[in-house]
């Protein structure tokens, strides 16, 4: 029997983290976990309670209400991909819009709720055979991941991404509003106190900004076989 691992994928926003965990989830027969869905709902719960808008965050609010916050992922088998649940409703459509992108990090620096998700992924991984992908995955959730990958592009390529992805739901977004966003995420991200992104020693780096879907695919795939 081949063995399984846990695939920990971490890296900047929007370098097609997502795309490449669910690839290799779905070959390798694993459980994908999306954890910027985790803050995403989070962030999504303190909008829809009034905990945080453009110019003003009660983050004390926001953590004495962390109890009440129920994170779920279930499987959609026409989608392939298990979608987020909050509290038994289904945000997987809510927490994609540029709004939650603009409060996310602002959330996701305070510790108590990185604490509560950190708990949450390692029950996820204690059966290995995962693929998970975030920020802290290889420094924090799981140091001892079998493989590392580490992605990176440049912001520009990145914010491209993005911006394909979101005008075809929302028209109205300009390229520079999701440039500034993902430049700000990224600055966020890797100043935080708490787990800030940084690439783990033992973690391979990729720079996709000039690779195909399917090339980076296949590299990746290359250093799954090494392992298992
Ligand atoms: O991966 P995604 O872009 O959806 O993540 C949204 C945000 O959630 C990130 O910009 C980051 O602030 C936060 N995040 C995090 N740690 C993770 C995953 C996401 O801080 N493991």
């Amino acid at each position: 029997m081949t063995k399984k691992i846990i695939i920990a994928i971490d890296g900047f926003s929007s370098t097609g983290k997502s795309t490449l965990a669910k690839q290799l989830a779905n070959h390798l027969g694993y459980i994908y976990v999306d954890t910027g869905a985790m803050y995403r709902a989070v962030a999504y719960f303190a909008m829809q309670h009034g905990y945080i808008s453009k110019d003003f965050f009660d983050k004390d609010l926001l953590i004495q209400s962390l109890n009440s916050i129920k994170l779920q992922f279930k499987y959609n088998q026409n989608l392939a991909f298990a979608e987020m649940f909050l509290n038994d409703e289904n945000v997987e459509q809510q927490i994609r819009t540029i709004e939650v992108s603009s409060f996310v990090s602002r959330v996701a620096e305070i510790s108590e709720v990185r604490a509560m998700l950190v708990q949450q992924q390692q029950e996820m991984g204690t059966e290995s055979g995962i693929v998970m992908d975030g920020r802290d995955i290889g420094t924090v959730v799981f140091p001892e991941a079998e493989l590392k990958i580490f992605m990176t592009a440049s912001a520009s390529t990145r914010a491209q991404r993005r911006y394909e992805e979101l005008v075809s739901k929302n028209p109205d977004i300009t390229f520079d509003e999701v440039l500034q966003n993902v430049e700000e995420r990224d600055y966020i991200d890797t100043h935080r106190d708490d787990s800030p992104l940084v690439k783990a020693d033992d973690a391979v780096e990729i720079d996709n900004s000039y690779l195909t879907i399917s090339e980076q695919f296949e590299i990746v795939l290359e250093l799954v076989s090494e392992i298992i």
